[in-house]
């Protein structure tokens, strides 16, 4: 796995476990030489990831739109930092570039961003592997909705368990490396009326 991405919160968060996580996950994937690919801000858990990743001398790629640039406070001394166009450049930019995501705790950029990557893996326009980086038990609360939703029928078990669940950051990224991609068919239940 060369690279990953990281969407994250862009506020470090109230308890001080989500910035202690940052760090950790970021020394996880370089001392794996697993690239990071981020929103590109220096701000928050954002920046704690890809400050500790390009400081242990991992790859690091930031991509974020020209309209967020100052809003954001962009990392502008990151080596590779790509100042894109729309919101959806960035976001199929950041996919392309990387073989996996991970969700650390974060806020609704954070939730928009990890649904699409899961939504796409459910219609099978990728197979990669969507890590949820549990800190705190941040995602109890939604991981519950989930199950309830697959418990009331409008999500199946097989999508469900698209999600990689960890507190852990290495262990996360354990499950993500080795990886075995289900075909997965959103209408499998089509005729299950
Ligand atoms: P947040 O979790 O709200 O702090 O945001 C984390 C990151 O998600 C930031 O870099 C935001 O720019 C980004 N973000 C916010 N809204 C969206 C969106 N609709 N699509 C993709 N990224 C977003």
């Amino acid at each position: 796995m060369k690279r990953i991405s990281v969407f994250c919160g862009s506020s470090p968060g109230l308890r001080s476990e989500y910035m202690l996580a940052a760090k950790q996950l970021g020394e996880a994937m370089a001392s794996r030489s697993i690239g990071l690919v981020y929103g590109g801000a220096s701000v928050g858990l954002m920046g704690e990831v890809a400050r500790t990743v390009e400081s242990l001398g991992g790859e690091v790629i930031g991509v974020i739109p020209q309209s967020l640039v100052d809003k954001e406070v962009a990392y502008r001394e990151l080596n590779d930092l790509r100042v894109v166009g729309p919101m959806h450049e960035r976001k199929a930019l950041i996919a392309d570039l990387v073989e996996g995501f991970i969700a650390m705790p974060g806020g609704l950029g954070t939730l928009e961003e990890f649904f699409e990557v899961l939504t796409w893996a459910q219609l099978g326009i990728h197979q990669k592997p969507c890590g949820l980086l549990n800190i705190a038990g941040y995602y109890d609360k939604l991981l519950d909705f989930l199950d309830y939703a697959v418990e009331q029928r409008f999500v199946k078990d097989i999508h469900r368990s698209l999600i990689l669940v960890d507190a852990e950051p290495k262990r996360l990224l354990d499950s993500l490396v080795s990886y075995q991609p289900v075909i997965v068919d959103k209408w499998l239940d089509r005729e299950a009326r």
